[in-house]
């Protein structure tokens, strides 16, 4: 079984229980992790208090940085290793696992350099007095991950939080933790004192709740579902402590009747089914100018039918659905669309030796979707694509911001104005233009408005959101 890392030290749960975990690609049981609790998640948060007033709160903002890179580099040395835990875990292509794996490096270098790089203000105030304002570290920050980029979102929520001076209790996804795991002895290997960063696994009732709800926490992070990101809200509303959420989308795709559509259908499906479509910055509608709706749709479909969906191993585009629970939904859901009226234009295929039992879904491709239509609405988190057909500029918006979600955007356009004009009217974190995702970028700042969430990760702008103001005033004269 696999322990819980707390204090440096590996521990099995105070209760002994376990929780199994099952293959996506598969469906096997292939190992058992330990079921956290509340009494592992005090201790875990007792263990980051000690760590954040002790030497790790002494440590230079260079020492720190020096730390975090070391952490990356030692990620790198590791890469074939933790790809192959994390494509296990998962399910994902391998392809996609190596990648995942070189951002989390990726976040602990860029943190790590930016670590030193943290200013203050001097505030010219009235004669006699010098104004400064200094950066601090919250203290012990609680973050609660999900299952779709185990790795990535390690390091995205982590490394700002300790390159800042804080430590860290991570519930990671009880779907996928063992990355995280391999990945603090890595940490601790590289010197990272005990007690800055714990593992508590379990389920997100038990150890989640009992995290977020913690009196002795001092910021909290959560990405993953809006029902759950509204518990987690409340519970830091509570303790009356900081608290960023990050919680999907129903990203947008313009494409307008100018656009190089050479460059835009690739990115459109790719944007769809990577990861089998489980991302929050998915581009889950195509919204396409009504006079190129057929060209453009043509284009796409034929690009759906040549998917393969498959095993890590299996060189496919897409790999299975994390769970045989989420399976269910994603598989609802286009039964759903069926039963409703809508005819698949388009689906992938199933690769050759198909495991039997894992959980394999084809990329499907609706359209036209009638706006109404709760595939035009709502996540789905999975390989679905709804393509809607818009008037003008005016509707394009409309539509692009006629969801509750608010999170990224692409506009595929080749007039300049307008490129401008609806990057600034789309309501989200993130406007792509001719391109999507830009390849995940550790340095674009990132998150989402309304049932998208607040708050922001990625970026420089990361390290602000993980650290306090403090304006000392002197007196001098
Ligand atoms: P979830 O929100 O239930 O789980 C995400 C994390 O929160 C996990 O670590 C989980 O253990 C924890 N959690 C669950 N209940 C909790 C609670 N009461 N208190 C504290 N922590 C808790 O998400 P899910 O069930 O794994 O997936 C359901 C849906 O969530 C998906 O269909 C998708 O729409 C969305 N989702 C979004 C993202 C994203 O990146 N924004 C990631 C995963 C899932």
């Amino acid at each position: 079984m696999e322990k819980l890392f707390i204090d440096g030290k590996w521990v099995v749960a105070v209760s002994g229980d376990s929780i199994p975990v099952y293959s996506p690609i598969t469906g096997d049981s292939f190992a058992t992790i330990s079921r956290g609790k509340e009494e592992d998640v005090d201790l875990a948060v007792k263990a980051a208090r000690t760590a954040v007033k002790g030497e790790w709160s002494k440590l230079a903002a260079t020492d720190r940085g020096r730390l975090l890179m070391k952490i990356g580099q030692s990620v790198l040395d590791h890469l074939d290793e933790l790809a192959e835990i994390e494509a296990k875990d998962t399910g994902k292509p391998m392809s996609l696992a190596r990648k995942d794996i070189q951002a989390l490096a990726r976040y602990f270098e860029f943190y790590g350099s930016a670590a030193d790089k943290v200013h203050g203000q001097v505030i010219p105030y009235m004669t006699g007095y010098a104004v400064d304002i200094i950066r601090e570290p919250y203290g012990v920050v609680g973050h609660i991950i999900p299952w779709n980029y185990p790795a990535q979102m390690l390091g995205r929520t982590i490394a700002p939080a300790l390159a800042m001076g804080n430590a860290s209790v991570v519930k990671p996804a009880e779907d996928a933790c063992m990355t995280s795991l391999r990945f603090a002895e890595l940490a601790t290997e590289a010197g990272l004192p005990s007690g800055v960063l714990n593992i508590v696994t379990g389920y997100g009732y038990e150890a989640g709740s009992a995290l977020s709800s913690h009196p002795d926490v001092n910021m909290i992070t959560f990405t993953g579902s809006p029902q759950v990101g509204t518990l987690i809200q409340a519970a830091a509303a509570q303790n009356h402590v900081k608290c960023v959420l990050e919680l999907g989308g129903k990203c947008p795709q313009l494409v307008f009747n100018d656009a190089d559509l050479d460059k835009a259908v690739p990115a459109i499906v790719g944007a769809i089914v990577q990861n089998s479509g489980q991302t929050c910055s998915a581009g889950s509608r195509v919204l396409i100018q009504e006079d190129i709706y057929d060209e453009v749709i043509t284009r796409v479909a034929e690009q759906f039918k040549t998917l393969r969906v498959g095993s890590p191993e299996s060189a496919s585009d897409c790999g299975p659905i994390i769970t045989h629970a989420q399976f269910k939904r994603v598989q609802e859901f286009i039964d759903d669309c069926l039963a409703s009226g809508l005819t698949p234009l388009a689906e992938g295929k199933y690769a050759n030796n198909l495991p039997e039992n894992g959980y394999y879904i084809k990329p499907t491709l609706f359209g036209p979707v009638p706006r109404d239509h709760r595939l035009a609405k709502e996540e789905v988190f999975g390989p679905v694509l709804a393509a809607i057909p818009f008037k003008d500029e005016d509707d394009a918006v409309a539509l692009a911001n006629g969801t509750d979600y608010g999170l990224v955007a692409s506009v595929w356009t080749e007039n300049g104005a307008r490129q401008q004009r609806i990057a600034r009217k789309i309501e989200g974190g993130q406007v792509f233009i001719n391109c999507y995702g830009a390849g995940g970028g550790v340095e674009l700042p990132f998150g989402g408005v309304r049932k998208s969430g607040h708050g922001r990760e990625k970026g420089f702008l990361a390290l602000e959101e993980f650290s306090l103001t403090k304006t000392i005033v002197h007196h001098y004269e």
